[in-house]
């Protein structure tokens, strides 16, 4: 008996705004055919292309709003959008029953300067240097955290529900995009985390009996001016308004700048 050829499907897809980056340039920013197999569903075709499922807020077929087990059939006509929160899309049907307004975060290994910046403005972010994605995965996905990643394999994990990947690699710049993709500027709380272990951190009152116990790990030099410390509640680590702070106060005015 001869074989027959199964005849190849094809749907039309195409990727807006910043998917685009996950694509090669002959499939950026036009329609393109992609080949279906049987059983594939729009998640799965969509991962098949290069974009973790964490990037897509909307799917439409034909002009109607699917969820991503929508199984596509020959010849759709399919356009798939980022999360954006600064569009009007009410009365469409987003891809994830909760929104992604839960302001915390848990990050992957090589973005430690953006775990120290994401503390700086207020957010609580969980950083280890020596998990791998399956730690990381699980961990947001226990906790209710937003993954940050560079990775899209991680990101493309079934368990991954809320992840961001980050387009630039200037920590400087990564800050500004994790602010304006999620709009996070009106929850800002400056100062308020241990930059280093992401504490909460309370003000110690000078010459109180708990500001007598750690005086003697400030510089002389600090002490004969500086009335204002805080204190980290979990790692113990003391901070005061010292020269490294300009930086700082220039990383919180940058993120500002860049809301417009
Ligand atoms: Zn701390």
């Amino acid at each position: 008996m001869e074989d027959v050829p199964l005849k190849k499907k094809f749907v039309t897809i195409r990727f807006y705004e910043e998917l685009n980056f996950f694509l090669p340039l002959s499939r950026q920013k036009t329609s393109f055919q992609a080949e279906l197999y049987t059983g594939q569903t729009v998640k799965d075709l969509i991962e098949s292309l290069g974009i973790p499922h964490t990037e897509v807020d909307l799917v439409l077929v034909d002009g109607r709003s699917v969820d991503f087990s929508y199984q596509p059939s020959a010849d759709d006509n399919i356009s798939v959008y980022p999360v954006f929160e600064t569009f009007d899309i009410s009365g469409l049907t987003l891809l994830r029953a909760e929104p992604l307004r839960n302001p915390a975060f848990v990050l992957d290994v090589h973005l430690g300067t953006l775990a120290r910046y994401i503390r700086l403005l207020g957010f609580s972010a969980v950083y280890r240097r020596d998990w791998g994605d399956a730690d990381l995965a699980s961990y947001a996905e226990e906790n209710k955290l937003i993954l940050l990643s560079r990775d899209r394999g991680l990101l493309k994990r079934k368990n991954v529900s809320h992840g961001m990947f980050i387009y630039h690699t200037d920590p400087r710049e990564q800050i500004k995009e994790v602010c304006r993709r999620l709009d996070l500027y009106s929850s800002i709380d400056p100062f308020s985390r241990c930059l280093k272990c992401g504490g909460k951190l309370y003000t110690l009152e000078y010459e109180s009996d708990d500001f007598k116990e750690i005086r003697d790990q400030i510089p002389e030099g600090v002490l004969s001016w500086c009335r204002e410390y805080k204190q980290c509640g979990t790692c113990g680590r003391i901070y005061w308004e010292g020269s490294h702070m300009k930086v700082l106060h220039g990383i919180i005015e940058s993120v500002f700048e860049g809301a417009s």
